[in-house]
């Protein structure tokens, strides 16, 4: 996908920045929180085509959009969610109630409903969850009951109810997954539709500006050409094509809250004087509450970026690699956030910093669109089936290029990222010989590890890239930051899957041998004056 010259990406996102800068002040999203108030104004002016006109960055460009690329949808996600978590999930819902429509609608459907959505600033919500499916889809109840005139298929019956909708009180038109008797299918309905309502919006614990409801289905008749593909039963297989992106541009909300975060305690940290110095001064502050939120944001934009490449660059899925991308980003994004309230010490606990606020709002993207415990599930999964697939050599195999890596970039962290790897593949053929993975939580735990591993590799192996936003951290301060990451993810891998491998009374079985231990508690040095360098850096802007 081509997507966006560089140049008219770096308009958007200026004009959205100005746009928040006029119109978005602290006060008022503060006040937005406060209230759990919707600003629809601000919506209505962040989606029409004359102003910023938002989604048309996610519509085609033969249907009349600009056909932004995956890397344009991170990038301006990222901002939007900077400014305010609310706002930015209120645009990612109508992202993803465009995308059935994009991925799996028929010709005609795309030709009818695409120039409609890009010609209005309408606003789209995806409704999957219900009361008592949330995680697992397949248990879904929402009932599309066929309506036959002259033995002709005309339309649907809808009756269900559905849950933690996003948008779902204000939206103008909502893609909903239901049962058909052909299976689990999307469906468009339209605002108004008779038996359609929404309930109350939900007292949240953030994204407060955000519209969050549930909706409530009884006959609404949906015609049978809104059907999405036409085909009953394709739902899940269409949301599973989409997962690698979807979950990516989860990530990037995290990444820009988490981020917003840490840019605030930065901030602070230079003004507040303590003890005869400014705090920017102090290791024990910025080696505790600011460079590892550095670090792990700038490994999850790593990965972000990897993953939104591939994307762009014709690879279909990639479902493993966003909820890779999903799984670490939002928690270090809610990391960031914690400790930023830590950072501004008292004043951290009051509103009026913001960072309370960024704090309850981040939260939410380890929930929605799969909580960090299914993406710990899909990616132990995953991994497990290449691990057998290939005889065990899938890490061992990573593990030999990254230290073909190391020998032309000696300083990026690649050969300590290649340990990682060999303990990881070590503590999976481990799994393999005694089952141990029956044991779920063995299995998730896995997909932590396998996660962390990955990130690594890939910030190692792609550091040198050259970085292409207006703020990005200078290439010396970069590679600080991912040898600091890969000797941090070597000591996760290897203490906590030896942790949970001798707590399932693994002892004796060579297992400590096999793990290049004393290698990796060496790979240590250096580790505090590279944090020193990435706090000075940090803090010199
Ligand atoms: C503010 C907000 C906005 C949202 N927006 C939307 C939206 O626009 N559209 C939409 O369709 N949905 C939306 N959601 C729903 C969201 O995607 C779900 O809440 C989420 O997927 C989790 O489902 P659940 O709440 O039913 O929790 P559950 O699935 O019941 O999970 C509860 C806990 O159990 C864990 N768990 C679940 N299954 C397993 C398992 N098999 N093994 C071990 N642990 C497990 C989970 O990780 C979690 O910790 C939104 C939710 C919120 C709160």
């Amino acid at each position: 996908m081509a997507g966006l010259a560089r140049e008219t990406l770096r308009m958007i996102l200026s004009t959205l920045r100005k746009y928040a800068n006029d119109n978005l002040t602290p006060e008022y999203l503060l006040e937005l929180d406060a209230g759990g108030e919707f600003p629809h104004e601000v919506l209505k002016e962040l989606y029409d085509p004359t102003r910023l006109g938002l989604p048309l960055l996610f519509i085609p460009k033969e249907y009349g959009g600009l056909g932004g690329s995956t890397y344009d949808a991170y990038r301006v996600l990222e901002v939007l969610a900077s400014i305010d978590l609310g706002i930015a999930t209120s645009a990612l819902a109508t992202f993803l109630g465009i995308d059935p429509i994009k991925v799996g609608g028929t010709a005609e459907q795309k030709a009818y409903w695409m120039p409609r959505l890009a010609s209005g600033a309408f606003l789209m919500a995806y409704a999957a969850t219900e009361p008592q499916a949330g995680s697992d889809l397949t248990a879904l109840s929402t009932k599309a009951e066929p309506v036959y005139e002259n033995n002709r298929l005309t339309g649907y019956k809808l009756n269900g109810r559905k849950q933690w909708v996003s948008n779902g009180g204000v939206a103008d038109f909502y893609t909903i997954l239901a049962n058909a008797p052909g299976g689990i299918s999307w469906f468009i309905v339209e605002r108004g539709a008779e038996g359609f309502d929404s309930g109350k919006p939900e007292d949240k614990h953030g994204i407060r500006a955000g519209n969050t409801t549930a909706l409530v289905l009884e006959d609404v008749y949906v015609p049978a050409d809104q059907l999405v593909g036409r085909e009953e039963g394709q739902g899940l297989i269409q949301a599973q094509v989409v997962f690698g992106y979807t979950r990516l541009l989860v990530a990037a909300l995290g990444l820009g809250a988490g981020w917003e975060a840490l840019r605030r305690a930065i901030a602070y940290s230079k003004e507040r004087v303590q003890a005869g110095g400014p705090l920017s001064q102090k290791p024990a502050y910025t080696h505790k509450l600011i460079v590892p939120n550095a670090v792990a944001l700038e490994a999850g934009r790593a990965y972000i970026e990897w993953v939104a490449g591939r994307l762009d660059g014709g690879e279909s899925g990639l479902g493993t690699e966003g909820a890779i991308a999903k799984y670490v980003t939002t928690e270090a994004g809610n990391q960031a956030a914690e400790d930023a309230i830590q950072a501004h010490g008292g004043y951290g606990y009051a509103r009026e910093y913001m960072v309370e606020k960024i704090k309850r709002d981040v939260r939410i993207t380890t929930i929605y669109e799969g909580t960090s415990e299914i993406m710990e599930r899909t990616i132990a999964r995953a991994r497990w089936r290449s691990h057998l697939r290939t005889h065990g050599a899938y890490y061992t195999d990573w593990a030999a290029r990254l230290e073909q890596v190391h020998q032309v970039e000696p300083d990026n962290g690649a050969d300590v990222a290649a340990l990682t790897m060999r303990a990881l593949a070590v503590f999976l053929e481990r799994c393999w010989l005694d089952r141990l993975t029956r044991n779920q939580h063995i299995l998730f735990r896995l997909g932590e590890l396998i996660a962390y591993a990955e990130t690594a590799a890939v910030f190692s192996e792609h550091v040198l890239r050259k970085p292409t936003h207006a703020n990005a951290l200078d290439m010396a301060t970069r590679q600080a930051i991912a040898r600091i990451y890969a000797r941090q993810v070597a000591l996760k891998v290897a203490g906590d899957g030896l942790r949970w491998m001798m707590g399932l009374d693994q002892v004796g079985s060579g297992l400590i041998d096999s793990l290049s231990l004393p290698a990796i508690y060496e790979a240590q040095e250096g580790l505090v004056e590279d944090m020193s360098f990435v706090a000075r850096s940090l803090v010199s802007v």
